[in-house]
């Protein structure tokens, strides 16, 4: 028996693997909101869930209308998804055959790559500085083939950014049939002065879009709902390619209600940014090497000897409860991310530390 052959591109791709979790304990492996998620949300969907038999708005009308108010944005010009994840997919849909490529740093998140195989393109990865998107690399590495750029601002796992006069310079580098796609999932996050998430450019140009998340700072991961934000034509192409009901009605009721719910936001921030600062430099003083991080994680560094490599520090965590999440996926093989937890989380994770940099 054969059986149905799928595409060789499609069997190419490696799965990609979410962050994993133990019966009990700590997840922090996916850069979930530890506070979980605004109570208006939670509400907004037990209402909605009173009318499951319904289908959804399909063009999802009050939540772009909701997102528009909230960052003063033209409705027409937003599309929403199942997470951003699908917003990615769709380009490549949209704008990828066999034979492009598109560009991301090297460190760029995963599912950058995941797009361009399975339109057949080639994912060319460019080198970073320090674990930061290097622009000049990237713009060295346009060809004429090039259709997609995708840089997260700030980048998961790495928790670098760049400055907003960076992402203009890489821009203006770019041919204007060249789709830039700025993906803000940690955007909230960042007090950074000279960071903005590049609204201002998806408004005005051509070939850039703003993708933004309500899986993280909004805490409904586990409802899948994410939006995009640039010119007509792109907006157009993703709405001609996306399945005809792709957010369901209770995402889309609680989307409205979070985004309504400053104080929850507000509220996640402070702890995120607080917390952050508190494990950073206590595990810096524990002899870690911790990288600077404008998102709700860390990425470390450990020792290359034994007893005191990533996947000792990993095995450890994790008979204490703790699942952070393995780099080797994204070529880190020494490293590994923490994503920011409960103020009790973050106790047990520090004390975990401690014990294992005393040891052996
Ligand atoms: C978490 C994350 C997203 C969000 O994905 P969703 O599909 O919206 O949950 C997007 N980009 C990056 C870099 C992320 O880390």
């Amino acid at each position: 028996m054969t059986g149905p052959k799928p595409l060789s591109n499609i069997l190419e791709i490696t799965p990609y693997k979410g962050g994993q979790k133990l019966d009990h304990g700590w997840k922090l492996s996916s850069n979930e909101n530890p506070l979980g998620c605004s109570p208006a949300a939670r509400e907004a969907l037990a209402r909605a869930a009173e009318h499951l038999e319904l289908y959804p708005d399909g063009s999802a009308l009050k939540l772009r209308e909701a997102i528009g108010k909230k960052y003063g944005l033209d409705p027409d010009r937003i599309v929403c998804g199942a997470g951003s994840d699908e917003i990615f997919q769709l380009l490549g849909r949209a704008y990828l055959q066999p034979g492009d490529e598109i560009i991301q740093s090297a460190h760029g998140f995963l599912v950058y790559r995941l797009v361009a195989q399975q339109s057949g393109a080639a994912c060319i990865s460019a080198p970073e500085k320090d674990l930061t998107a290097d622009v000049d690399a990237m713009l060295e590495r346009v060809t004429d083939k090039t259709k997609i750029v995708f840089l997260a601002n700030p980048n998961n796992p790495t928790g670098s950014y760049i400055p907003y006069e960076e992402v203009k310079r890489l821009h203006k580098g770019l041919r204007e049939d060249i789709l830039l796609v700025l993906d803000g999932a940690y955007a909230e996050y960042v007090r950074a002065n000279d960071y903005a998430a590049g609204m201002e450019m998806a408004g005005e140009e051509p070939n850039v879009l703003v993708t933004r998340t309500f899986s993280k700072i909004h805490g409904l991961a586990g409802l899948r709902l994410g939006w995009a934000y640039g010119p007509e034509s792109v907006i157009d192409a993703v709405h001609r390619v996306r399945g005809p009901f792709n957010v369901t009605s209770v995402a889309q009721a609680a989307g409205i209600a979070a985004l309504s719910d400053d104080a929850f936001v507000t509220r996640s921030v402070e702890h995120n940014n607080d917390e952050l600062e508190r494990l950073k430099s206590a595990l810096e003083t524990m002899g870690f090497k911790v990288y600077p991080s404008v998102g709700n994680f860390l990425l470390i560094e450990f020792e290359d000897r034994d007893g005191k490599r990533a996947e000792d520090a990993d095995g450890f965590l994790r008979s204490r409860g703790i699942v952070i999440r393995d780099m080797k996926a994204y070529g880190l093989a020494n490293y590994l991310r923490l994503s920011i937890g409960t103020s009790e989380a973050n106790d047990d994770v520090l004390e975990a530390f401690s014990t294992f940099s005393k040891a052996g």
